[in-house]
């Protein structure tokens, strides 16, 4: 944009930044516009001084600069643009409740109430305000998580990946006579990789621990641990296999009788449920997970879960279990680098308070209302959505049945019944494919992830918020008015986030 001027030019006498449009001119730009009316009219108008000041700057030194109101504008856009915060909020109408890519489980009002009350000042995260002396961060949720699961102990840490290599280490890791690394014994057909990144084998490696396999994919008996104890055996590990399902000929023993095994080797059992449900009040309409509460109650030495799964909390790594095993997790010093901040516990806290009144819990914790939503419902509000993109935009909006899933490594069989709009070709201001309409919402603001599928772009409406409904719709309308695909990389591709 940016030319050396030639001779004739530089030198003329009037100063050729008189010329340069007023900002009131540039700010008339129908795209300025429309930006103001979200970001506030301060911002685009300190947008645009910039830019009238960087032509300025140009022209001063000699340059032929873009000075023109729509060329001025087209900058601060940019500008506008490049300061647009890197992660922001989105609006999920992907189906999927728990979707790793969007961050997983939104938050209770109570949980974010929490967070910036915490966040905003100091607290008293490692002091006993009793005493004054210190104290430790995660005494108040762990007392909510020995309530609520029954468990004696428990301790929070960033991530059940970071939980589960923890409770390896603490647990299975050599002991100081042994010469050679010790094992933990975990059935073959539960060697899960759950979102890419965590594989049971390398999160072993990593914890420096001996994995053991023992059973074939489909059937591990009780006899095929016992054979497998020996001197080095450190832990038996029981993992649920959360984002897939081994069905006909299978087998498994019960996690009462695997722990009545470890038990009479003196060994400890950890047991690996992924996916957080206590036990005692549970999301609507989810039967057959594995609770915390039933793992302590069958006799497991620790259970692991993630506070972002089935919790529809904070990003955490949950372990709750006997005494003597929290005890041993937090003599680690792994356990410094992967524990929490006060607004992970903050968030944790106020969410567990929830879960301990469930009534609450299913309308106050958004992944609860999601799960319990009711199916007419769901249609009715895509029937009134689908009317509003028919009627004033024209599009060719129908609604039509959708599955949606919990996602994120859980339940991942069991499709829930959902209702998306559907919209089909032709899509709005010049985007010539479902992908390239699908990336103008992606890349809008609020940024829209809908779902592509064989020609259309869906909106599952289980994951839209109610009160997301006008933001989805404002949305959508600009996306009609916007300046359509002239350059669009990902044509052809299709962007759709995965699923964890
Ligand atoms: C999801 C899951 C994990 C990983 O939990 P993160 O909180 O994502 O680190 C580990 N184990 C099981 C069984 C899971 O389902």
């Amino acid at each position: 944009m940016e030319r050396k001027a030639d001779e004739s030019t530089a030198g003329s006498d009037a100063p050729p930044f008189r010329r340069l449009p007023a900002v009131h001119a540039v700010l008339g730009d129908a795209r300025l516009a429309e930006v103001a009316a979200r970001l506030g009219h301060e911002t685009v108008v300190a947008a645009v001084r910039s830019a009238i000041d960087d032509a300025r700057d140009g022209l001063r030194a000699g340059r032929i600069v873009a000075s023109s109101s729509e060329e001025l504008a087209a900058r601060a856009m940019t500008i506008l643009e490049a300061a647009r915060p890197a992660l922001r909020p989105a609006i999920n109408a992907t189906g999927i409740l728990l979707h790793t890519g969007l961050g997983r489980s939104p938050m209770a009002e109570e949980a974010i109430a929490a967070v910036a009350a915490l966040a905003r000042g100091y607290c008293n995260l490692e002091l006993d305000l009793h005493d004054g002396e210190r104290g430790r961060r995660t005494t108040g949720v762990a007392r909510l998580l020995r309530d609520l699961t029954g468990a004696a102990a428990a301790t929070v840490v960033n991530n059940n990946a970071g939980a589960t290599m923890l409770a390896l280490r603490a647990l299975g890791a050599a002991a100081p006579a042994a010469d050679r690394p010790r094992e933990v014994i975990v059935s073959r057909g539960q060697l899960v990789e759950i979102g890419g990144s965590f594989r049971l084998p390398e999160i072993f490696e990593a914890a420096g621990v001996k994995l053991r396999e023992v059973g074939t994919t489909n059937r591990t008996r009780l006899d095929d641990y016992a054979r497998a104890i020996g001197p080095a055996t450190a832990a038996i590990l029981r993992v649920h296999p959360s984002n897939f399902r081994i069905v006909g000929f299978t087998e498994q023993p019960a996690l009462a009788d695997l722990a009545g095994l470890a038990r009479a080797h003196g060994l400890p059992l950890i047991d690996d449920i992924g996916s957080g449900a206590l036990g005692p009040g549970m999301p609507p309409g989810i039967a057959g997970e594995p609770t915390a509460a039933e793992g302590i109650a069958a006799g497991a030495d620790l259970v692991l879960f993630s506070g972002d799964k089935l919790l529809g909390g904070p990003q955490c790594g949950i372990l709750v279990g006997t005494a003597a095993a929290i005890r041993k997790v937090e003599g680690e010093p792994l356990m410094r680098a992967l524990r929490v901040d006060k607004m992970t516990l903050a968030a944790l806290e106020a969410t567990l308070a929830l879960i301990a009144d469930p009534a609450r819990a299913a309308t106050r914790i958004p992944l609860w209302r999601m799960l319990g939503a009711d199916l007419a419902a769901i249609r009715r509000r895509a029937e009134d959505l689908a009317a509003i993109l028919r009627g004033e935009l024209g599009l060719d909006a129908s609604v039509v049945d959708a599955e949606s899933y919990l996602g994120g490594g859980s339940v991942p069989i069991s499709p829930i019944e959902s209702s998306a709009v559907r919209v089909g070709p032709p899509f709005p201001a010049a985007h010539p494919s479902e992908s390239s309409w699908a990336r103008a919402l992606r890349l809008g603001e609020p940024a829209v992830v809908p779902r592509v599928s064989r020609g259309a772009v869906l909106f599952d409406v289980r994951t839209v918020a109610e009160d997301e409904e006008p933001r989805l719709l404002d949305a959508i309308r600009r996306s009609c008015h916007d300046q359509g695909a002239e350059h669009d990389p990902s044509e052809g591709t299709d962007p759709s986030p995965r699923a964890s």
